[in-house]
């Protein structure tokens, strides 16, 4: 059977680093960092994700700033606080929780949080750094699964990897820290890397699955990947979070994209939903905060 990920165990040692370290920080008697957090509407899950990530802020001893506006704000009242946020040398870190209402265009919203405080990794700048080898913001999921693999001693170095989904956030730059070129500043992970997605076959995927030694899902379909799709001793790492309603109680559950049942009787490795990649995401934010904090990211 699969050796379990314990996500919010990795989550918690990540927090207690951050924490150790700015504990120093302060005893040299500079403030805390400062993660300023906007919110737009009251759409339930990103309540709930913005609530996780305060939660961690106090935990680590980050400053944090909740800003909840109406979902009728208009695009230039949001780009406008966003600029002063940006200008402010209160805040290190600024994300605008996303999806953000259909009125206001998300691209403009990433491009004005300035790129030093850009811990989500969103604005086009990064996006360019990142895709050029360069040292950047990069998101916090990604990045959170590849401090997984790291802490968990799963080497990537000339494995295959295999990526379903090819979000902007999620499975693309996923793909590019398991494919790129070690050496570099992103210090990715030198894998053979395939990207799988909505347009590839469904018996295709299973080819493509079968081939990984990790094996990395965010899509959003539960119960996508099953055993016959999978390889022995394969890493198997499921991003998605999907609310389906558990047959036995009638209650809804959280599962991810992968049958865990089924897999981890085949995998080496996996996480499970909840308690896998969802409390690294949060840890890893935490990091980026303290990052822009520290400003080890130069943007000239
Ligand atoms: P998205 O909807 O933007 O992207 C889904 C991707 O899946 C697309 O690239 C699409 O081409 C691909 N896809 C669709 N059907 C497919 C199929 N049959 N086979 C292979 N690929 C297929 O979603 P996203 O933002 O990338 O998120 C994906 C999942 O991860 C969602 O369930 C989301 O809730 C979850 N998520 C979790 C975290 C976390 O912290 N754990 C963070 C972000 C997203």
């Amino acid at each position: 059977a699969a050796k379990i990920l314990d996500g919010v165990a990795i989550a918690k040692d990540m927090k207690d680093e951050v924490k150790a370290e700015i504990e120093g920080f302060v005893a040299e008697g500079r403030r805390p960092p400062n993660l300023c957090v906007i919110q737009v509407g009251e759409d339930p899950a990103s309540k709930a994700y913005v609530t996780n990530k305060i939660k961690a802020c106090k935990y680590t001893g980050i400053t944090s700033e909740k800003i909840v506006l109406p979902v009728e704000t208009t695009e230039e009242h949001l780009l406008s606080l966003i600029k002063e946020k940006s200008d402010s040398d209160e805040v290190d870190g600024l994300l605008v929780q996303l999806p953000v209402p259909k009125h206001i265009t998300e691209r403009k919203v990433c491009n004005a949080v300035h790129p030093s405080k850009d811990v989500d990794g969103f604005n086009i700048i990064n996006i360019g750094k990142f895709c050029s080898d360069q040292k950047s913001f990069v998101p916090a999921t990604p990045a959170g699964v590849m401090e997984i693999l790291r802490r968990s001693g799963i080497e990537t170095f000339g494995k295959n990897a295999v990526v379903c989904g090819r979000s902007k956030n999620v499975g693309m730059p996923l793909a590019m820290l398991l494919h790129a070129d070690g050496v570099y500043e992103t210090k990715a992970g030198d894998a053979t890397t395939t990207i799988c997605h909505r347009y590839t076959p469904p018996e295709q995927l299973k080819l493509f699955t079968k081939t990984a030694d990790i094996l990395v899902v965010a899509v959003g379909i539960p119960g996508l990947i099953t055993a016959d799709m999978v390889k022995e001793g394969v890493a198997v790492i499921d991003i998605g979070i999907n609310r389906v309603k558990d047959e036995k109680t009638g209650k809804m559950k959280l599962v991810g994209d992968v049958d865990f049942e089924g897999v981890s009787k085949v995998a080496g490795h996996i996480t499970p939903v909840p308690g896998g990649v969802g409390p690294i995401t949060v840890a890893m934010l935490m990091k980026n905060t303290l990052t822009a904090y520290k400003k080890e990211i130069t943007f000239e």
